[in-house]
């Protein structure tokens, strides 16, 4: 199908103009795309995924943008990522091995179920919170929480709180609990059984395996940005426009036109846009009603950045790591909040064991012996560091301060030799779900669409946490262009508990 517009010398028409060649921007254009309809896909960047993309370091190591799981809701995420990576080896299968580093031991998760493997009196301090809070919720059983933090204490006590909860959630978040709201979490935070609880405390039994993602898999080649990569390349490529000749400069919203930053000029009816709410609105200028939106997302929306730090060491994977996929550090021996022991995803996450490298330092930090490059194996893990305003990070020593972090929680030997490092800054890394974030959404994302015909969707384009993982990204820009071109309703976005507590278990992988 053609779309034509009354010409403006130089300017170009599409019906759907995609802003951000994402998860969510390839969702959208992968749905225009089966309904053979007109539109323009572009990215400031020339790789895509957004997000959820793959660097490699200089001496071949992968990192992800932290450690990326995809447990899908959906159906039709389920095909099309099927689509874009058809065949069985494209693919790798794993069992969620994940524990929470405590007390110098490692506690399976989810951490409330298994506090039998603490020290005795941090099980006891735990579990005497979980006997309060059960007694609290039988005297007064109507009280709703507001907060995260009431909720934590409602459902876990006080000890569990202090012990992993509460530090834990400022390290991932940068904002105290009691400043989030508890909307958002779903059947993100796994509610203790109080019976199980003490069960496995007197018995010594750990109980793992909660949640949606007790299994799950993984490309095989290029890490989670293989996926998006693939994606693309459904897209067909006269459709799609990435690098400097893709990034969006203004939008003169009135108009319904973007100028891209070398000039060009897209005219569109529909516009979804997936890039951060808070600078498409900055692109908008000074357009009637721009000003109140911007002042409610200064007001109402917060954000922390993400650094992602990775590290390549030589050698067999030790016993010590078995296979453990992802950690959580609730205690300040380290920067970091997670760490993904990356290589055990793909063997291709590593040089193969014949590359030949030197060793850049010892893990606790003094220079190798022998600098000359040497074979491998290789093993590697990848950390997530929040920075926020109130949790600052020095991003100078950031690399030495996980290194030796590594080593203070034993990730790491003193002696490992480490090959290849990798640090790089995101500056949007998790929209954080604060009280007001909700109040700020409701005078933005409204008027964007009725007044201006833009729909602003993603991880930051509609800034909840709850539905920013890819699969809801994806459906979150498949259910815009549904709701654009026919009306349908945009269950992602608008009937999120929903769509996250469907049990589509004939569809895990
Ligand atoms: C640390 C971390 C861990 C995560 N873990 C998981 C996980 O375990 N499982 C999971 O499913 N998901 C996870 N995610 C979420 C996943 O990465 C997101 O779902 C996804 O990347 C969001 O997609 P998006 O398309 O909405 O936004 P983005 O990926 O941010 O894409 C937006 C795109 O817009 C482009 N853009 C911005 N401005 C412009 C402009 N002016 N002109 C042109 N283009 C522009 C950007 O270059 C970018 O490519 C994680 C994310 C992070 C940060």
């Amino acid at each position: 199908m053609t779309y034509t517009l009354d010409n403006e010398a130089g300017v170009e028409d599409v019906e759907t103009l995609v802003i951000g060649a994402g998860p969510t921007g390839l969702g959208a254009a992968t749905r225009l795309d089966q309904l053979a309809r007109s539109f323009l896909l572009v990215d400031s960047v020339s790789v895509a995924g957004g997000l959820a993309s793959t660097d490699t370091t200089p001496e071949g190591f992968l990192f992800d943008v932290g450690g990326h799981v995809i447990f899908s809701h959906y159906a039709y995420f389920d095909d099309a990522i099927k689509r874009a990576l058809p065949n069985e080896e494209d693919w790798l299968t794993h069992q969620r091995v994940s524990y929470v580093r405590c007390a110098n031991t490692w506690v399976p998760y989810p951490f409330q179920n298994n506090i039998s493997t603490l020290p005795m009196d941090l099980q006891l301090q735990c579990l005497d919170g979980l006997i309060l809070a059960a007694e609290e919720r039988g005297r007064n059983a109507s009280f709703k929480p507001t907060t995260f933090d009431q909720y934590i204490l409602r459902t876990m006590g006080e000890g569990i709180a202090d012990v992993f909860m509460r530090p834990y959630n400022f390290r991932v978040w940068g904002v105290p609990t009691t400043q989030m709201q508890c909307k958002w979490l779903g059947e993100r935070v796994a509610a203790p059984s109080l019976r199980q609880v003490v069960r496995n405390a007197l018995t010594k039994e750990t109980a793992g395996n909660w949640g949606p993602n007790a299994v799950f898999k993984f490309p095989a080649r290029d890490g989670t940005g293989g996926i998006w990569t693939a994606m693309a390349r459904t897209i067909p490529p006269k459709k799609m426009r990435l690098g400097e000749h893709g990034a969006v400069a203004r939008i003169e919203a009135g108009k319904k036109v973007a100028v891209l930053q070398n000039g060009q000029r897209v005219r569109y009816k529909n516009l979804i846009s997936t890039m951060a709410v808070d600078g498409l609105l900055g692109c908008m200028g000074q357009e009637e009603g721009v000003e109140g939106m911007q002042t409610a997302a200064r007001q109402g929306l917060v954000y922390s950045s993400t650094i992602i730090l990775g590290l390549g060491i030589r050698g067999t994977r030790p016993d010590r790591i078995g296979d453990k996929c992802w950690l959580y550090f609730p205690e300040d021996d380290s920067p970091y909040y997670r760490a993904t022991i990356f290589s055990n995803y793909s063997p291709y996450n590593t040089p193969s064991s014949s590359a030949s490298l030197p060793t850049l330092q010892l893990a606790d930090g003094s220079a190798p012996q022998d600098s000359e490059p040497a074979d491998g194996p290789y093993w590697s893990i990848m950390f997530e560091v929040c920075q926020s305003e109130q949790k600052p990070v020095n991003l100078e020593t950031v690399l030495a301060d996980t290194i030796r972090g590594a080593v203070a929680t034993s990730l790491l030997l003193p002696t490992d030799q480490i090959v290849s490092t990798y640090q790089r800054r995101f500056d949007h890394g998790y929209p954080t779900p604060t009280l007001g974030r909700d109040a700020a959404l409701e005078q933005i994302l409204p008027v964007l669409k009725d007044k201006y015909g833009i729909w602003s969707r993603g991880r930051f384009g509609s800034w909840k946490y709850e539905c920013g993982n890819q699969d809801h990204s994806f459906m979150l820009g498949v259910e815009a262009v549904d709701n654009a071109l026919f009306g349908a309703p945009e269950m992602t976005l608008n009937e999120t508990d929903w769509v996250n507590g469907r049990r589509n278990d004939e569809r895990r992988l």
